[in-house]
């Protein structure tokens, strides 16, 4: 694995440079202080390729034997296109636990869908990981 090259807009969609943005989560320097900055780093994971940040943030209750062909299957065959974080809740630097609905936009088989999810996060070890989520049905068109 290797990351694109520095000084381009990071791929979460917060137009600031990749990295000052989610590439200093990606490469570990920091950890991501709310539950919205690590769902954008989850983002730009899913978009750049970086399994094993995506395994590392997924809280270890969750971590399924299979999750990382599972993460490298959807980074082969779906290219994310945009994201909107539409609501948030808690997840803050003093909270244990937060929500994150959001909606990212992908291109799959040259159809473009918006994946909806209403994402769970918690705190483990001092730092945010992925719990679950409920995936609300919506496309485009
Ligand atoms: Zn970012």
């Amino acid at each position: 694995m290797s990351l694109p090259a520095t000084q381009s807009a990071c791929p979460c969609g917060s137009e600031t440079d990749y990295d000052l943005c989610c590439g200093r989560y990606h490469g570990g320097t920091e950890k991501a202080p709310t539950a919205e900055a690590l769902m954008r780093s989850r983002y730009a994971a899913y978009v750049m390729g970086a399994i094993d940040y995506l395994l590392q943030t997924t809280h270890p209750d969750k971590r399924a034997k299979d999750l990382k062909v599972a993460y490298q299957t959807t980074y082969e065959t779906i290219q994310w296109v945009g994201l909107e974080i539409v609501s948030t809740f808690q997840g803050t630097p003093s909270d244990k636990t937060g929500k994150v609905e959001f909606k990212a936009t992908y291109l799959q088989g040259g159809q473009t869908s918006v994946h909806h999810e209403h994402s769970r996060f918690k705190r483990h070890a001092g730092a945010w990981h992925y719990l679950d989520g409920v995936i609300t049905d919506s496309s485009i068109g």
